[in-house]
């Protein structure tokens, strides 16, 4: 069996790499989520091993330490990681792996694992990623404004990536995202 894909999808918090991720599982039930390491807590309706594995910072120092993770950041006061057994696994097996993840740790799977394609998704201008962080409405002025300031030094970043996608229209930035991955 030949081996399967890694693909990693990042973007500046807001730019829509949730709802890109869930209409791109809806089309291809085939490709498989990495479900992520995380010590925040979980939001109420958040389950454990689906939406997150939820660990102490003290479990998730010893993940880092013993190279447990194909990536960690730091994330607005928490870590977040992606699991290396599983996602290697599930590529062993010849299936494609997605991560959606932030900026920082994108990054890094350059180094961890090279043959990856790494996708950055644009927002269509910052005024755009500004009004869709709000409308989505769960984020405080504070915590928008913070993103906000990030985001724009992610965006200078996106030419580390090998293929960058503006998400102006939802359907034609799912196409090019399917265009990437399936060639
Ligand atoms: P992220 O996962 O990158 O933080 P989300 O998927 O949560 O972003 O999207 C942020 C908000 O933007 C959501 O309210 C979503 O419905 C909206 N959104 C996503 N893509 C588009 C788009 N192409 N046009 C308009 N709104 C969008
Ligand atoms: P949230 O707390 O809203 O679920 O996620 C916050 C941010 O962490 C999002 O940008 C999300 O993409 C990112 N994230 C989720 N899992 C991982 C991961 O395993 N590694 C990295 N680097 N970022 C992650």
């Amino acid at each position: 069996m030949s081996s399967g894909q890694l693909i990693a999808i990042t973007g500046p918090s807001g730019v829509g790499k949730g709802t890109l991720v869930r209409l791109l599982l809806a089309r291809h039930p085939e490709l498989y989520l990495s479900v992520s390491t995380t010590t925040r807590q979980p939001r109420p309706g958040e389950v454990e091993g689906q939406d997150y594995y939820f660990v102490s910072p003290d479990r998730f120092k010893t993940l880092i330490a013993t190279g447990q993770l194909l990536e960690w950041a730091e994330y607005a006061g928490n870590y977040y990681g992606t699991p290396r057994e599983k996602v290697e696994t599930q590529i062993h097996q010849g299936r494609t792996v997605l991560l959606e993840i932030e900026v920082m740790g994108a990054q890094q799977i350059k180094q961890t694992f090279p043959e990856a394609l790494r996708l950055f998704i644009l927002p269509p201008n910052v005024a755009e990623l500004e009004r869709r962080l709000r409308d989505r409405g769960t984020d405080t002025e504070d915590a928008i404004a913070k993103r906000l300031q990030r985001a724009k030094a992610e965006i200078e970043l996106s030419t580390e990536f090998n293929v960058q996608i503006v998400n102006d229209n939802l359907d034609q930035a799912l196409a090019k995202i399917e265009q990437a991955i399936f060639n």
